[in-house]
């Protein structure tokens, strides 16, 4: 019997595990990855913005949390698969046959990259599929890419894509870009980038890696295909809530419906960070709300301690 299980290692489930540790609760913190850090691994540019601390880029971050990770006395098992979680009993089952029971759980499974689903856009992995262009872009210099989506991550991959490929075109399936005005005023007067509104990608296609992509423009034209060497989409992000859907309220978006406290609706059941943040997913959120939630553990646990 645990204390608290945290369900996810990202900046979130770190911080609520090192404040639940702290705060003197047996904690254990159940990671689906081998390895920590949850979408710190995909942030390659510069971390401005966390208080305290400046960062080259998400990994670097992710060594300062692991520092004090490995200081903290809280179990962290990784490469664990949760086979089934009864909330309200608190009792979880993992693929490997072990069966854990807590007083609390938190969340903290954080959101993923939303597929377009297409032909294509898993085959050609690692093989023309840009994950980012702060890295790739060296990669795809003097190439032509294409890019999807209208949001701000979109554009500003986009832009900078442009500064080394001949043509970038972006697929969007909006009449309207939707990010903000200070990028699309900087695509505007870029020869290099091309933008189809109104239009969705159908098929990524190639022979070893991707050579051409199918675009359907909803103005009546037939699908045309487009030859490409890289392929980026931005089409924003989802929570990852499968493993609980049915027995946790969630937001019209999907995203886990919380109190300020960060407890769902299963009474001891918090959950913190981007599963639960569908305004300002921020790490300085995920690491507070993560705080948010061990103190209140704390705060209960002492005090039915105290009562009993
Ligand atoms: C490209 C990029 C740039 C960014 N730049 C910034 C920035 O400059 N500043 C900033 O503040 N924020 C930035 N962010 C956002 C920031 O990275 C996130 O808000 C923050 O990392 C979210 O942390 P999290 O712990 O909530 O979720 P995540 O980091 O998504 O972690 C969730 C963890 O839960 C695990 N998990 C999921 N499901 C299960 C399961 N069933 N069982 C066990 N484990 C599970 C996942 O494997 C993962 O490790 C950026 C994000 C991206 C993608």
């Amino acid at each position: 019997m645990h204390d608290v299980i945290i369900i996810g290692a990202g900046a979130a489930g770190l911080s609520a595990a090192f404040w639940c540790d702290e705060l003197g609760l047996d904690t254990l913190v159940l990671e689906q990855a081998e390895q920590i850090g949850g979408q710190l691994h995909r942030v390659y540019n510069p971390i401005n913005n966390y208080l305290g601390l400046k960062t080259h880029n998400g990994h670097e971050l992710l060594e300062h949390f692991s520092a004090d990770v490995e200081d903290a006395g809280f179990d962290l098992w990784t490469g664990v698969e949760i086979e089934s979680i009864d909330l309200r009993a608190k009792r979880i089952s993992l693929r490997s046959g072990e069966r854990l029971q807590s007083i609390a759980i938190v969340i903290a499974t954080g959101v993923s990259p939303r597929r377009l689903n297409i032909p294509g856009e898993r085959e050609f992995a690692g093989k023309g599929m840009i994950e980012s262009a702060t890295r790739d872009k060296d990669s795809f210099a003097g190439q032509d890419v294409c890019v999807v989506g209208g949001g701000d991550a979109a554009v500003e991959n986009a832009l900078l894509l442009a500064e080394v490929c001949p043509t970038v075109t972006v697929v969007h399936r909006g009449k309207k870009l939707r990010a903000r005005r200070e990028f699309v005023e900087r695509l505007q007067p870029n020869h290099a980038v091309t933008v189809f509104t109104e239009s969705v990608l159908t098929r990524i296609i190639g022979d070893e890696r991707v050579e051409a992509v199918e675009i359907i423009r909803k103005d009546g034209l037939k699908p045309f295909q487009l030859a490409v060497r890289g392929v980026l989409i931005r089409i924003g992000v989802e929570p990852n809530t499968d493993l609980f859907l049915e027995q946790l309220e969630l937001d019209q978006q999907g995203y886990v419906a919380v109190t300020r406290e960060q407890e769902t609706n299963v009474p001891m059941v918090f959950a913190c960070g981007d599963v639960s943040n569908p305004l300002a997913p921020t790490i300085s959120g995920a690491t507070g709300a993560g705080a948010t939630a061990a103190k209140v553990i704390a705060q209960r646990l002492n005090a039915q301690r105290t009562h009993a």
